[in-house]
């Protein structure tokens, strides 16, 4: 199977993500050096790579939720000012408010979060839907599984109808046989919003089971080794032949096994 390699960064009419030149240093360490890489309207894009490669300082930036030393961000052609609803971000670790309730936790993420009114309710309930936890609208977080706290996680990000969903590791605290389960139906909700996805993780499994396209990192500093389309329909088999070639070709740029970083 020929394994297609795009190193490209020029901008299109598809594209909605630009990162031109980002760098951001902590002290002496260069959590990015310069790096330029795109993501296309309603592409699944996976940013994988060891830990401390710089994944969630970039994701954060897109987020707006930190401000890079250098270099720009642009949607839609547009260098962002900040965080803005039109991006929504899942946490890795949950980031629920305990207070509040299934149906608190994701109304806040609503435009208009102390709005009761009988469509803000609607929008709730059908988010909740959603995500497979009808039934536990007036449940505290405390009360849920890990895979049921992301689904929350994931319902409040979707509620103000982001036309981007940012995702930092967003199943590393799942059991393995929930994370699937989790898979199935996250490229179910982006098969029907259409929505930009960037999903960061360390698993190169995991990437290569999602992504159309999977922008690898490595660390120290911070830098693209390699973006690379993953050419398979879904879902996956992560037995098959080339599964197991683009998990190969993608530990081989990274020279040391990710997962076990
Ligand atoms: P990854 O998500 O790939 O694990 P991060 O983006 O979290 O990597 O971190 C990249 C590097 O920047 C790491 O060396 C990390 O220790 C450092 N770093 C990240 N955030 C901070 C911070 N707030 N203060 C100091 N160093 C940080």
């Amino acid at each position: 199977m020929a394994l297609r390699s795009d190193q490209s960064t020029t901008r299109d009419s598809r594209e909605k993500i630009t990162i031109r030149n980002v760098s951001r240093s902590y002290g002496s360490t260069r959590a990015l050096a310069d790096v330029s890489a795109s993501v296309a309207a309603g592409e699944f894009c996976c940013i994988v790579g060891p830990s401390g490669c710089g994944k969630t300082t970039l994701l954060r930036a897109i987020a707006g939720l930190d401000d890079p030393d250098g270099g720009s961000i642009l949607v839609d052609g547009d260098p962002i000012a900040g965080p803005g609803l039109d991006r929504g971000m899942v946490f890795q670790e949950y980031a629920l408010f305990p207070w509040r309730t299934v149906r608190g936790n994701v109304r806040f993420g609503l435009d208009r979060p102390a709005c009761d009114c009988p469509d803000c309710g609607a929008r709730v309930r059908e988010l909740v839907d959603l995500v497979g936890l009808d039934g536990f609208e007036d449940a505290y977080p405390k009360e849920l599984s890990g895979g049921m706290k992301q689904r929350v996680g994931i319902a409040r990000a979707l509620a103000p109808d982001p036309e981007i969903l940012l995702m930092d590791e967003p199943f590393g605290s799942v059991d393995a046989r929930t994370r699937d389960r989790l898979h199935a139906e996250l490229l179910d909700i982006w098969s029907q919003t259409g929505q930009t996805v960037v999903f960061v993780t360390h698993d190169i499994d995991e990437a290569v089971t999602l992504a159309d396209r999977v922008i690898v990192m490595d660390a120290d500093p911070g830098t693209v080794q390699l973006t690379l389309s993953i050419d398979l329909g879904r879902p996956r088999e992560r037995t098959s032949r080339d599964f197991v070639d683009y998990v190969a070709r993608i530990r081989d740029e990274l020279g040391s096994p990710v997962d076990d970083v």
